[in-house]
């Protein structure tokens, strides 16, 4: 199985079995984005404790494979984490995305770099990008 295959069996997977799919009963912020490019809508939550940690994440949506995948990935790695770390994780992947950075640095984060090969085509990088940007936009409410 040559990488790409593997790359592509990831993605299909997390578009297959989201990860954090539904609803979250306890929500500290919730924010909604939209791709018209692509039809992608997706509505994530989350939970923050007082402790600055994102104790829960949880979205919902209709989007297609890369973003519900890059989604599904984003909350698998930043659910337990600190603002700070997630800050750090986020803009890291945007500017991988944006290529202001090798796609080598996402190998750090598991099943991220099944996303690497989205680079390469331009418009699917806001299918890749939308629900960190609502991420973004979520963590912003906490920002001191
Ligand atoms: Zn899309």
């Amino acid at each position: 199985m040559s990488i790409s295959d593997l790359y592509q069996e990831i993605l299909l997977d997390h578009y297959r079995h989201p990860k954090n799919y539904g609803e979250l009963q306890c929500v500290s912020t919730s924010v909604e984005h939209e791709n018209p490019l692509c039809g992608d809508r997706i509505k994530l939550m989350v939970y923050v404790s007082e402790r600055q940690k994102l104790e829960q994440i949880k979205f919902h949506g209709q989007a297609c494979t890369i973003c519900t995948a890059s989604c599904s990935m984003m909350t698998q790695e930043v659910v337990g984490k600190t603002l700070g770390e997630i800050e750090q994780i986020v803009h890291e992947f945007l500017q991988v995305m944006r290529g202001e950075q090798d796609s080598s640095v996402l190998e750090r984060h598991g099943d991220l770099a099944a996303l690497s090969g989205v680079i390469q085509f331009p418009i699917r990088v806001k299918c890749a990008t939308l629900s960190w940007h609502a991420l973004e936009e979520a963590m912003a409410n906490y920002k001191i």
